[in-house]
């Protein structure tokens, strides 16, 4: 996983990436200069790529696999919404950034700042407690909740594993509505008897939600 410290711009992107904050809307700012307007893109490209590196190609929300989604399912994310003035300057600010899933980022997250304990003081911006669910960059997921998931044609199994004593993974699970994603359309008297390999992969999934949920 790509440390947030390895991210890199070039000079070309920083400087236009410098420009674009002196605006009214930084992020959504398009440059008359033709050079200009490329590099910003190039480093909102980077951005992207860069986080979705950092996640393994997943959601930042809710693990979904986004490798080869494309734009239309996946966003470039800003965890402090780019719209309220005290998070503007952070619009490009990496620890700001994430990719997540349509869903995660319209339908739930959207411009919103609930999460947010303290909305005033930036100096408390990049500290992991000032964050009510697990943050993309400041919290490592696998420390409070565990996406398990298994596929086979049209039957799917999804489980979502909250970490005991974690208070960002009951806010996180609830926040995103990840009951929802839940799933087992496997047949599960079926695994019982003759353990078909599709079965047996439902079992083990739901041998590791046990095994986690504890
Ligand atoms: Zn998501």
């Amino acid at each position: 996983m790509p440390a947030l410290d390895d991210f890199q711009l070039s000079v070309e992107e920083a400087a236009a990436v410098g420009k674009a904050l002196e605006t009214e809307k930084p992020w959504d700012w398009k440059s008359e200069d033709q050079n200009e307007l490329q590099a910003l893109k190039s480093a909102k490209d980077k951005i992207l790529a860069y986080h979705l590196a950092r996640h393994g190609g997943n959601c930042c929300y809710c693990r979904l696999n986004l490798n080869g989604a494309g734009p239309y399912m996946t966003d470039r994310e800003h965890i402090l919404p780019k719209g309220k003035p005290v998070y503007k300057p952070f619009s490009y600010a990496i620890w700001n950034l994430a990719a997540a899933c349509k869903r995660c980022n319209m339908q739930f997250k959207r411009s919103g700042d609930g999460f947010v304990l303290d909305a005033d003081d930036s100096t408390k911006f990049q500290d992991s407690n000032n964050y009510r669910f697990v943050h993309p960059n400041f919290d490592a997921y696998s420390e409070h909740l565990i996406r398990l998931e298994a596929q086979v044609d049209t039957k799917n199994i999804v489980v979502f594993v909250k970490k005991a004593g974690s208070e960002k993974a009951i806010y996180t699970h609830d926040f995103f509505a990840l009951h929802e994603l839940q799933v087992d359309s496997f047949d599960k008297a079926q695994g019982l008897e003759g353990e078909t390999p599709e079965t047996d992969l439902a079992a083990k999934v739901r041998r590791l939600a046990k095994q986690f949920d504890q």
